[in-house]
C-alpha cells in the first residue's frame, strides 16, 4: 500500500488545482471580457486577465521553490464556475443584465479563488513554507481587489441599470413584495468586509 499522505501533499494537490485553475481562467476571461457591455467592466476583466496571467508565474515560482515541477490537475470547481458563466452568455439578456450576470459569473470564480489562496497561505504559513506563503498571499491579495472592483462596478450603477431596463410589463408582473424586495437588495448589495 502507498505511504500515508501528509500536509505536504495536500498542499501540493492543491497548488496543481490552482494552477490549472488559473490556466482555464486566461482562457475564460477574454470571453467574459467580450461580452461585457460597460466599458469599464469590460476593462476589469482585461486588467484581472493580465494579473491572472501574473498568477500562472507566480505559481509556478512556488513550485520551483518547493523543487517542484509546475504542474497542473484538473480543478472541476472553476470548470464548473466556468460553465455557469457561460451559459449566461448564450442567454438573451438585455445589455445592463447581461453585464449584472457577467459581474455574478466574475465573482463566483475570485470568490472560490479566494478559499483556495487562503487555504494554500494558510497552509504554506504552517509549514514554514515562507516564500511561498508570500507570493501565495499576493496573489490571495490580487483576487480579493478583483472581487471588490466587481463590487465596486455592480454599485456604481450596472445593477441599477438591469433593474431599471425592465419593461413595464415585467415590473407589474413582478411587483409582488417579495420579488420587489429581492430587486432592492440586489441594488443594495452589501459591501463585504475584507
Ligand atoms: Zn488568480
Ligand atoms: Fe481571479
Amino acid at each position: 500500500m502507498a505511504e500515508t499522505q501528509t500536509l505536504h501533499d495536500a498542499f501540493l494537490e492543491e497548488l496543481k488545482d490552482a494552477y490549472d485553475a488559473e490556466k482555464q481562467l486566461t482562457k475564460a476571461l477574454p470571453k467574459l471580457a467580450k461580452a461585457s457591455t460597460s466599458p469599464e467592466l469590460r476593462q476589469a476583466f482585461e486588467d484581472h486577465l493580465e494579473e491572472t496571467n501574473g498568477h500562472v508565474e507566480k505559481l509556478e515560482q512556488v513550485f520551483q521553490g518547493l523543487d517542484e515541477k509546475p504542474k497542473g490537475q484538473r480543478c472541476d470547481g472553476i470548470a464548473g464556475i466556468i460553465d455557469e458563466g457561460k451559459k449566461v452568455m448564450d442567454e438573451d439578456f438585455d445589455d445592463a443584465t447581461m453585464d449584472a450576470c457577467l459581474i455574478a459569473a466574475g465573482q463566483r470564480a475570485e470568490h472560490y479563488e479566494i478559499a483556495a489562496y487562503g487555504t494554500l497561505v494558510a497552509w504554506a504559513k504552517t509549514m514554514g513554507h515562507h516564500d511561498a506563503a508570500d507570493l501565495l498571499q499576493e496573489i490571495l491579495d490580487e483576487e480579493k481587489a478583483a472581487d471588490e472592483k466587481l463590487n465596486v462596478i455592480a454599485e456604481s450603477g450596472v445593477n441599477d441599470e438591469a433593474a431599471s431596463g425592465m419593461s413595464e410589463q415585467d415590473e407589474e408582473e413582478h411587483a409582488t413584495p417579495t420579488r420587489r424586495s429581492a430587486a432592492a437588495a440586489v441594488r443594495r448589495m452589501p459591501r463585504r468586509r475584507k
